[in-house]
């Protein structure tokens, strides 16, 4: 039956192409996926926890979830661990957002720091998908209502390397959780030019360093946003955007974060 022969023969081209093309890509993936089955994936950071599925997708085992820490006696307004009820920079001089929320302390070398790196740098996607299931587990927004979700952008060029936005991931994973968080809103803030690595800069540097970083691309009309990023060091950043979303007629701007540096930290900065 020639006909039959090439029918089939033109059905299997394109795979034949492709193992032509990747020779070892197919028999790899049909391998990762028998794995996954018969052994599935643990905890994200640790590995550990073969029940992960079973207790619903991706998510950090109780053990590596109390190793975040929580954030105890913070500033009312910045979210500063230990500096109840208000911070020195903040009484002296009050941020333009409302209130940040915070859900672990960031320390160097703490579980919650490395798992950041190890998603950021590393591009450990499934561990961001753990970390955006904790923010959106650990922060208690939902009495308020937000119109928009808006993430820190990344400048285009660092996007271009890392290949995704943190800050976006966060935030469309708070959007999605809830319809009062807001929705989600990637456009809104774009980076006009690209900063220093603030983990490289020093207190008053990073100041310097986002001053005139970021424009709003659009007129905001009294919209209540939800600011979103992975990590509140000195607060420059979402100082910043926050003056710049206020100023496209923002009516008011709150800021949630994975994590926060404690002020002993900040100081090491
Ligand atoms: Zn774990
Ligand atoms: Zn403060």
């Amino acid at each position: 039956m020639p006909f039959k022969k090439s029918a089939l023969a033109l059905l299997l081209e394109p795979l034949r192409g492709y193992l032509r093309r990747e020779p070892l890509l197919l028999p790899m993936r049909i391998v990762d996926v028998l794995a996954a089955i018969l052994y599935p994936p643990g905890c994200p950071l640790c590995g550990r926890d073969l029940l992960r599925l079973a207790r619903g997708g991706s998510r950090l085992c109780r053990g590596c979830d109390r190793s975040l820490g929580r954030i105890v006696r913070a500033c009312a307004r910045c979210a500063e661990p230990g500096a109840a009820p208000l911070c020195e920079t903040c009484a002296r001089r009050p941020p333009p957002f409302g209130r940040v929320v915070a859900c672990f302390p960031y320390r160097e070398d703490a579980p919650g720091a490395r798992a950041i790196r190890r998603w950021k740098y590393d591009g450990d996607l499934p561990l961001g998908a753990a970390l955006s299931r904790c923010l959106v587990e650990r922060s208690p927004w939902r009495p308020t209502c937000y119109d928009l979700v808006v993430p820190v952008p990344l400048h285009p060029g660092r996007y271009r390397t890392r290949g995704f936005n943190q800050a976006a991931v966060l935030a469309h994973a708070v959007a999605r959780c809830d319809s009062t968080a807001g929705r989600f809103a990637p456009g809104v803030l774009a980076r006009t030019q690209a900063t220093e690595r603030q983990a490289r800069l020093g207190l008053r540097q990073r100041a310097g360093n986002v001053e005139a970083a970021f424009v709003a691309r659009r007129a905001l009309d009294g919209s209540a946003i939800l600011l979103v990023d992975d990590v509140l060091t000195t607060g420059a950043t979402a100082r910043v955007c926050s003056r710049v979303l206020l100023d496209a007629g923002a009516r008011d701007v709150d800021v949630v974060v994975l994590a926060r540096t404690p002020s002993t930290a900040k100081e090491r900065a």
